[in-house]
């Protein structure tokens, strides 16, 4: 926690005042939401409130500190600051995607599949496929926008490449058993 802290408080040595607010702010968030999960166990999740699992999820996934850190800090924030909503489910939903194969094995519900399922009265699978297609309008959004700014442009490129490779080459989200199941079905 100390080295958090430690890091938190070098932010704005790094970045301009808004954005590293949004950066230690999210980030903070991400304690909170470690706090709300031991408070939350077993809540039954009410289909009354569906923006809960996104409340929850925004907390949860630190989404806006690591969108900030996407672009350069050298970069106006005019350039890029209209993507960051999109930019927030790409982060959060691309994990909830890959991640979904690893966690439904290991039989954890603790996740924002499972809440936005029981929340809409959706089946797993029928959610997964909803969240596929938002996340991939919002990847579309972010390039269409970031277009005519070929360095935030390039960045976001970079980001999602190494994003999507950092699920796909480490064991911990078992991809190659879901690929090799795919090849020999
Ligand atoms: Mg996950």
């Amino acid at each position: 926690m100390s080295a958090y802290d430690g890091l938190l408080r070098e932010v704005a040595c790094y970045y301009s005042a808004p954005v590293s607010n949004f950066i230690v702010t999210s980030a903070l968030d991400f304690v909170s939401s470690i706090l709300l999960d031991n408070e939350t166990k077993d809540m039954t999740i009410s289909p009354r409130t569906p923006s809960y699992p996104e409340y929850s999820r925004m907390l949860s996934g630190i989404p806006y500190a690591y969108a900030y850190c996407v672009f350069p800090c050298t970069l106006p924030l005019r350039e890029y600051v209209q993507c960051m909503p999109d930019l927030a489910i790409v982060l959060n939903h691309v994990n909830d995607i890959l991640s979904h194969y690893k966690e439904e094995i290991q039989g954890d519900t603790a996740n924002y599949l499972t809440l936005m399922a029981a929340s809409r009265g959706l089946t797993k699978q029928n959610a997964l496929q909803e969240l596929i297609e938002k996340t991939v309008q919002a990847h579309q959004n972010i390039l269409e926008f970031l277009k005519p700014c070929p360095e935030a442009y390039d960045a976001y490129v970079a980001f999602f490449d190494g994003f999507i490779k950092a699920h796909t080459t480490v064991k911990r989200y078992k991809l190659e058993e879901v690929m090799s199941e795919r090849s020999s079905s």
